[in-house]
């Protein structure tokens, strides 16, 4: 939500050590219909939510956030938590240029295998880690792999996060090839698509070089690109 209590502007000098804020208190409680991932935007406009998967990775997230500047792009970045603690550098430096920074877990579990209470830690350690270095609680959330359970659902929600899943996933993650990510995207979107990329958890060169086919060819083709607020 964008409604919750003022936190502090992120400073580059912050150091990553300050003391922890209070535990992320939402504003609003999600309603239970929140509580259902969200597979895809409105169709009735012609919007792409671009998702970035995994990181931050310091071989492949610069150059990401240099593409996104270049063609006026804001996306939705799924963190990491053990990821976002090496590098929060990164972390501040996504936030800065406008993205969404999201809660993609501490450690990228299969969160159906999970106590509740190995729930909660795994997304308020990350939450509380993102809060921390961005200034900002994260509003969206998303399970690894897409694979929600019940109890993730409602952990999410008491920590004021909404679950997003996707619409358009061209397995970059795999790394058939950059012309086939390229294809399987530019032949899956459709308004309102959520696009799943991934600039972490491995090479993701082939991903990085699609970026730079796809982006362009629906710009040209009237698509804007939003990231959904929470
Ligand atoms: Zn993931």
């Amino acid at each position: 939500p964008t409604a919750v209590a003022p936190a502090p502007s992120p400073s580059p000098s912050a150091a990553p050590s300050a003391p922890a804020p209070a535990a992320p208190s939402p504003a609003r409680a999600p309603t239970g219909g929140e509580s259902r991932p969200v597979y895809e935007l409105d169709a009735g406009q012609r919007v792409v939510a671009l998702t970035i998967d995994d990181g931050p990775d310091p071989r492949h997230t610069p150059t990401v956030l240099a593409l996104l500047e270049q063609y006026g792009i804001r996306a939705t970045f799924f963190l990491i938590g053990e990821n976002a603690t090496e590098h929060t550098g990164l972390v501040r430096e996504i936030a800065a240029r406008g993205h969404h920074i999201a809660n993609h877990t501490w450690t990228h579990p299969d969160l159906r295998s999970l106590s509740e209470g190995k729930v909660r830690d795994e997304l308020e350690r990350t939450s509380d880690l993102l809060h921390r270095t961005t200034g900002k609680v994260p509003s969206w959330f998303r399970a690894p792999g897409g694979d929600w359970s019940s109890t993730a659902l409602r952990v999410s929600a008491e920590l004021g996060m909404r679950p997003m899943a996707w619409s358009v996933d061209p397995r970059d993650w795999a790394r058939p090839g950059t012309g086939v990510i390229t294809d399987r995207i530019l032949r899956d979107v459709r308004p309102g698509a959520i696009v799943l990329n991934h600039d972490g958890g491995g090479d993701r060169s082939q991903t990085v070089a699609a970026l730079k086919t796809y982006l362009p060819v629906l710009i040209d083709s009237g698509y804007h690109f939003t990231a959904p607020p929470g």
